[in-house]
Order: structure tokens, then sequence, then C-alpha cells
């Protein structure tokens, strides 16, 4: 690579590969742009409650030590990649070797807001959250994807009344399959959380000792606090007239170089890398997808006559209800998979051919990993229940 690095969005993608390009001796000026103020910090434990202090993904000091530049607080806000130059919100220009953009997504914006309303992505809004859960009361979830429902997992750990609230009957069945999503249902039922499925929220009113949100059955429910997690969305109205592929983020070939325009890169929940077979690429919004996208592209600056591409069984967890949910590989919840259980753990595994291919875990790490080496090496369907029952005999 020639000239400086600029990376936008310094968090899990953005800081991976700047430590990743440091770490295989690169030497030349990287500088990290971010419009939060905060020291870069990691995102899953903002659902998952378990520490009031953030994990931090980068410190200052480190970051001093490490040769790499810090501009926090500041947001890109324009690109030319004719001039190879970023606009930045307090007026600079900044120039650029290479620019990788690792921005992100943001939540779905909710049409409703007000006091005691949130939403969660960032260290802000995950204060605002648990500050209002310290107070205890009930708290209803709109959207039962994974903050959703790790949120209610969390709020109800803390003694809060949880509602969650979603159009479909078994939300997790989207990612999961039907009866995987049974499964995790009943975690939530066996904690306490009151579950309204298959009913779309309305509207919310405030009132003067909280919020009333009314569900499409006629039911309302008195609620003092309301998380909205919707979804997320990419945030690509900066990269207008860049030339970029702007298209549900941004359009990547299989090694993350942005079409469009050259030397840009994407990484992380706002990047579409293409499929190995060619085909047009899909955002994945996960940490693991994140940090080996930032390694192929700090492969690929430092060699770019030998591009990278993700070879690792694509991985994505979830905490909810002191058990961890782990989705590995092509998982398809059209098609039932074989269940394999023991004594409360679950392992679901999908194949093509007698090949495993995909597989969820629940609470059960060591399915995971007998059944992500079997993804990885191509192994059956029967080998894996080989490996898994003697050692399970032999507990
Ligand atoms: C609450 C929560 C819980 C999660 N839990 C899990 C989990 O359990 N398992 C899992 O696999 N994944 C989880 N995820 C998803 C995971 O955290 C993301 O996939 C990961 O953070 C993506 O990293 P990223 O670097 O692409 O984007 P982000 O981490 O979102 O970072 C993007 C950065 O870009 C900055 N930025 C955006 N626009 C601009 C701009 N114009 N100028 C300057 N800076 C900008 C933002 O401030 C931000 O710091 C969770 C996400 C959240 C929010």
């Amino acid at each position: 690579m020639t000239g400086d690095l600029v990376i936008v969005g310094a968090s899990v993608a953005g800081v991976a590969l700047a430590r990743t390009l440091r770490s295989r001796g690169f030497t030349g000026r990287i500088r990290l742009v971010d419009r939060d103020a905060e020291e870069p910090y990691d995102k899953p434990p903002l659902s998952k409650g378990r520490s009031e202090e953030p994990v931090r993904l980068l410190t200052r000091p480190e970051a001093e030590q490490l040769g790499l530049e810090l501009l926090l607080g500041v947001e890109a806000t324009g690109l030319d990649t004719g001039a190879r130059r970023l606009a930045l919100s307090d007026g600079r220009r900044l120039g650029y070797g290479a620019l990788v953009i690792a921005t992100g997504v943001r939540p779905r914006s909710p049409a409703w807001t007000g006091p005691g309303v949130h939403v969660l992505r960032t260290l802000a809004d995950a204060r605002a959250l648990h500050a209002d859960l310290a107070r205890g009361g009930h708290l209803v979830v709109v959207g039962a994807g994974f903050i959703g429902a790790e949120v209610a997992s969390t709020a109800i750990s803390r003694g809060c009344r949880v509602t969650l609230v979603d159009p479909l009957p078994n939300p997790p069945a989207r990612v999961v399959g039907r009866r995987v999503g049974d499964r995790i249902l009943t975690w939530h039922d066996r904690a306490g959380v009151n579950l309204r499925l298959g009913r779309v929220v309305q509207a919310l009113d405030h009132l003067a000792d909280g919020i009333k949100v009314r569900l499409d059955d006629g039911e309302v429910l008195r609620a003092d606090h309301v998380l909205v997690g919707i979804g997320a969305e990419a945030d690509v109205e900066w990269l207008a007239g860049s030339g970029l592929h702007l298209d549900d983020g941004i359009a990547c070939d299989r090694h993350g170089r942005a079409l469009g325009a050259d030397h840009v890169f994407a990484a992380g929940d706002i990047a579409g890398w293409a499929a190995a077979d060619g085909g047009s690429g899909r955002r994945i919004e996960h940490w693991n997808s994140a940090q080996e996208q930032a390694r192929c592209i700090a492969a690929t600056l430092l060699d770019p006559e030998h591009p990278q591409a993700p070879c690792e069984v694509p991985m994505v967890w979830s905490d909810q209800h002191g058990r961890t949910i782990q989705i590995l590989g092509a998982v398809d919840p059209a098609v039932e998979p074989r269940l394999v259980e023991d004594e409360g753990r679950l392992l679901a595994l999908w194949d093509a051919g007698g090949r495993v291919v995909g597989a969820v875990s629940l609470g059960w790490p060591r399915g995971s990993l007998t059944a992500r080496r079997a993804i990885a090496s191509g192994g059956s369907v029967t080998a894996v229940l080989d490996t898994l029952a003697p050692l399970e005999a032999a507990r």
C-alpha cells in the first residue's frame, strides 16, 4: 500500500484492521476517525448487561503506543474518490492512499420517541437504557430480534417486569427454524417474560406517569420504559456522489474492495461483500464477520497481488437467560434440522448430502465446537453424532 491509511469507524472492524496492520509490521500512517467521542468500545456487552463498565477496544495510550492517530468526536461528511479526500465535520479534508469505511449501521428509526423510549447501538444509548432499568418497573421491548431478546433477558434478571412484543408468532424461527425457535421461546417464558407474539405495536402515548403501548388487538400495556429493537439500516447518505455503489450498504467485491472507486474498502456491518461464487453481496451484522473482514483487508493492503477472502466458518452468538446460542455456517430456517439433545442442551444440524453445512447450538459449547470442525472439514452428520455420544456417555 502506498500513502496514508484512513479508517472511518473506530470500532470492531476499524480497530481490528488497525491492530492487525501494526501486528503485521505496517509502519505507515494510520488515522482512525469516529463520530463517537468515546474511546473505542465493544458493542455486544451493551445488551448483555454483565458489567457497567464498557469493554474498550482501544485506549488512547494504547493508540499512542501503536502509532495510531485517533480522531474521535469527528464525523466523516463527504468523500471525493477522484481527489482521494475525505471531508470531516470539523472542516478538515483528509487525503488518503487507501480508505476503509467501517461505519456500522444505525438502529431503524422508530416511529416513537420521547422520555423512556430507547434504541440500543451506542454506549450512550446503553447508559441511558441501563439507568432506566436500574429504577425497575415495566419494560416493553418492541422487536424480539437478538438485541430485543437480550435486553429482555437482562432486564428480567435485574428485577424488571418485561413484555416482549413481535409481529412474528415465533421470532427466532426466522433465523434458526421453528423447532429451535420454540426452544428459545420457552427460555423467555420460564424466565417470566410476558410474550405478545404475532402482535404489532400501533401507538405509544406518553402519560404523566409512564407510557401507554397500544397493540393491534386492542390490548394496552402500561410501560415505564420501552426498548425499540426493530433492526438496523445502513447510513450511507454522506457517501452520495462518491461513485461508490450504495445499495443497502457499500457493495464490495469478495475482498472488501468497494465497487465504483479505487483504493476504497469497506468492512463490517456497512459492507456487502460479494459471495464466493461471485453472487452479489449481502451485509452481515455480526461481530465475527466484522473481525474477519478487517483481517482480510489488512492482508490485501499489505499484499495487493494476493487479495484475501473470508475463509472461516461464519459464527454468530447471542446470550439469553444465562445460555449461549451459537449459529454456525449455513443455517436454512425453512429446512428442519436434525436435533441432538442432552440434558437441556441442544445441537441442531443442517446437512447437504450428509455433510454438515450449518448448526445451531443452545447452551452446548462442545456441541458447537464439534459442529464447527465438521463444517470446516466437510465432516458428516454421523461423525458429529459419533463424536458427541461417547463424550457424553463418559461424563
Ligand atoms: C447492543 C448490541 C449487541 C450485539 N451483540 C452481538 C452478539 O452477541 N453477537 C454478534 O455476533 N454481534 C453482536 N452485535 C453486532 C456487532 O456488535 C456488530 O456486528 C459490530 O459492532 C460491527 O462492527 P463495525 O465495526 O462494522 O460497526 P460498529 O461497531 O457499529 O462501529 C461503527 C463505528 O462507526 C462510527 N461512525 C458511523 N458513521 C460515521 C461517520 N460518518 N463518521 C465517523 N464515524 C462514523 C460509529 O460511531 C461507530 O463507532 C451486537 C450489536 C449491538 C449494537
